[in-house]
């Protein structure tokens, strides 16, 4: 996987992954504060992540290398604001306080519009970062129309849109799902009957749908697998 230290190498990866009219203004980014750009496998567990090393020298910013160019642009930008509110504040800034909102919007300004966004994206990020959540997967809309890029996007369906009672398979597990509790949905296990918090949000890859007319009934009993949990820092913990 790609390890990009220097301006050129930088451009080259961002040219590759973000939506093309927005590569310059990506680059001037890590010009303006330089890091170490790592691109990684697909991760279940979070789609990119800000770190650094003891002291400021060593900064990294690693991302999923398989996120459509909307997804891939929107966290870059999430992970430069870290960055950012980590060079003026030091680790006394809140992961996802005021200071990261703040600096998130301003960055992302700048790119929303037409020209890099499709309008669902762009209608559902301009009402997102009114208040921008630590996780752009905990909101419902957004997550829907970034999904919608994705390259399997028609074999993947999220908890939150499959019917009370369907049952699905996560981790090797069949659970039903049952009522929403804020943004997680309890869920039963089968075998153990016992209850857990799932996130609404999270994908599961539908099953031998193709083709098959959906009826409310057929829908209650079809069975969805667990395609991959994607995360980021701040989320709630699935409780498996
Ligand atoms: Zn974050």
């Amino acid at each position: 996987m790609p390890v990009a230290h220097d301006s050129q190498s930088v451009l080259h990866i961002l040219q590759q992954h973000v939506p093309q009219p927005s590569a310059d203004y990506a680059h001037q980014l890590w010009l303006q504060s330089p890091f170490q750009l790592k691109l990684t496998r697909s991760r279940q567990t979070k789609v990119g992540d800000f770190s650094c090393k003891s002291n400021s020298a060593h900064l990294q910013i690693t991302l999923n290398h398989d996120l459509n160019p909307y997804l891939f642009l929107l966290t870059y930008v999430h992970e430069v604001a870290h960055l950012r509110v980590f060079l003026a504040h030091g680790r006394r800034a809140e992961a996802h306080g005021a200071e990261w909102k703040d600096s998130f919007k301003v960055l992302l300004q700048p790119m929303l519009q037409e020209s890099i966004f499709p309008y669902q994206i762009l209608h559902e990020l301009r009402r997102h970062m009114e208040n921008p959540k630590a996780s752009s997967f905990a909101d419902i809309g957004l997550t829907v129309a970034l999904r919608a890029h994705d390259k399997n996007s028609q074999s993947i369906a999220l908890l939150s849109s499959i019917p009370t009672g369907s049952i699905f398979k996560l981790q090797g597990r069949y659970f039903k799902k049952g009522q929403l509790r804020r943004t997680r949905v309890v869920c039963m296990e089968m075998k153990s009957k016992r209850n857990y918090l799932v996130p609404m949000e999270i994908p599961l890859q539908r099953r031998g749908t193709s083709g098959m007319r959906l009826t409310q009934s057929s829908l209650n009993k079809l069975t969805y697998h667990f395609k991959k949990c994607v995360r980021r820092k701040g989320t709630p913990t699935l409780n498996l």
